[in-house]
């Protein structure tokens, strides 16, 4: 057994029958008191970075007590398991019916939703209901459904990748520039044909946080209806501003007020304040979700409708969110977004400020800006270098390249979340002025192998 293959013990646990190795990738033959084994595996995980000071992720790190007590007693509830979980699964109604009239759905009787193990699972939910709806159109009027397309920003997130690849839909990626830094409407003629099954707009650039104008989308896809009478629907991916815009953007029309927006996906993980392992996804009526992708389930004696791709999953996740919209209400997450959106804009007027950034977006949309190093600056040193300097301070703040056609440009990007307060803002600044004094003082080559930081989504 070489040495990389053994987990060491610690040995305030060198007792009797203790204290001995035990491999990383095979399990022993033997048990192990659970005190050891608990402290093995919470040893092992000190290792891993402090939550709190990761700006990379939009995933929630902090609960109050109360939602921990909650989640602790539910550990074992089972979401499918509608049967045995009733009310659990009458919350989960509860709670997208509340999305759906937060998202000013014309009906909140008439829509139906489901919650997801996170926005993954929903986009892919919301990408089958488009490309169904397309389809038996097309059968409809005897016409191929061997060809589905479905057009995005090239700024999309992963998941759109991932869900045109395992569905055999061809994406139609509409490239950012320095002029069209989002998908605007600009162009958009001449991606959409018969074999659109729908538009993809974001809510929060995964890249910058910025939004996608949905208006602005949707009025393009009118004049195309009008045009050549294609009637080609949108999805809104809101993965973290579905959360926010209804309560800092409250007249940003991108929600089901724009009859062209058929479906909503929110990650409750994001800015829904929840711990990881919830997303949602809502349909502005029963109508826009075929009835053929939705299975039942035994439920009190009755049926129960399902249509998520897992079939068991945490139930608790779900009770957290009713508890967060429960405890905060309107006001309570008006004033949590709004004290995040604090945070990023002074965080982003400052990073401004110094002459070696220029800031790609101000942090007014979502919590979540990025910035690049001005032109001519410096050749010395990158946004790579910066990265590596905060991250032996602790900080996570990755620098990355944007995607077609502006993948010569890297941007330093910071995700303001919810524990993220003015204190902690200044000592980052400090350590970023720190940093940059430093790089720009180093003498001598700089490494020429960089290290390039993964894309944090
Ligand atoms: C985070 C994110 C996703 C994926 O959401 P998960 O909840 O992590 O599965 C999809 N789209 C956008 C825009 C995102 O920011």
């Amino acid at each position: 057994m070489s040495a990389d293959h053994v987990v060491g013990v610690n040995p305030m646990f060198a007792r009797p029958g203790e204290a001995r190795a035990v491999e990383r990738f095979r399990m022993a033959l033997e048990s192990m008191l659970p005190e050891t084994a608990y402290q093995v595996v919470h040893d092992e995980v000190m290792l891993d970075g402090n939550a709190r000071l990761n700006l990379a992720t939009f995933v929630g790190t902090w609960m109050d007590d109360h939602a921990t007590r909650l989640y602790a007693e539910a550990f074992d509830k089972n979401m499918i398991d509608k049967d045995e979980y009733p009310q659990t699964a009458a919350i989960e109604t509860r709670c997208w019916r509340m999305l759906a009239d937060l998202w000013n759905a014309p009906d909140p009787e008439q829509t139906i939703g489901t919650s997801t193990v996170g926005s993954s699972e929903a986009c892919m939910l919301g990408g089958l209901a488009l490309k169904r709806r397309w389809q038996q159109a097309r059968r409809a009027v005897g016409k191929p459904t061997d060809r589905p397309n479905l057009i995005m920003s090239s700024a999309v997130q992963v998941v759109w990748e991932k869900f045109c690849n395992y569905w055999d839909i061809e994406p139609r990626y509409v490239p950012i520039s320095d002029e069209h830094q989002t998908l605007d409407g600009h162009d958009l003629a001449s991606y959409v044909d018969e074999n659109t099954i729908g538009v993809v707009a974001i809510l929060g650039v995964t890249y910058t946080g910025m939004y996608e104008p949905v208006a602005a989308i949707a009025a393009v896809l009118d004049t195309i209806q009008r045009d050549t009478g294609l009637d080609v629907p949108i999805h809104v991916d809101g993965a973290s501003g579905a959360m926010i815009a209804p309560f800092l953007q409250p007249d940003l029309e991108w929600d089901f007020r724009l009859p062209r927006v058929h479906s909503i996906n929110t990650s409750g993980h994001k800015y829904g304040l929840v711990y990881p392992g919830l997303g949602w996804v809502v349909w502005r009526s029963t109508d826009r979700l075929p009835e053929d992708l939705i299975f039942k389930v035994g439920y009190l004696g009755g049926d129960m409708p399902t249509f998520a791709l897992n079939f068991s999953r945490p139930g608790a996740q779900v009770l957290l969110q009713y508890y967060q919209f429960l405890r905060l209400g309107r006001s309570g997450f008006h004033d949590v977004q709004k004290a995040s959106q604090g945070v990023a804009m002074y965080l982003a007027r400052a990073i401004g400020e110094m002459d070696a950034f220029e800031l790609w977006n101000d942090g007014s949309d979502i919590p979540v800006f990025a910035w690049r190093l001005t032109g001519g600056y410096t050749d010395r040193w990158t946004l790579y270098d910066l990265s590596d300097r905060l991250r032996m301070k602790g900080w996570q703040v990755p620098a990355y390249s944007l995607p077609d056609n502006l993948a010569d440009t890297t941007v330093q990007r910071i995700v303001v979340r919810n524990g993220l307060g003015m204190d902690l803002a200044r000592a980052l600044l400090d350590d970023i002025r720190d940093a940059v004094g430093y790089l720009d003082l180093l003498e001598g080559p700089l490494p020429a192998e960089r290290h390039v930081a993964g894309f944090h989504h």
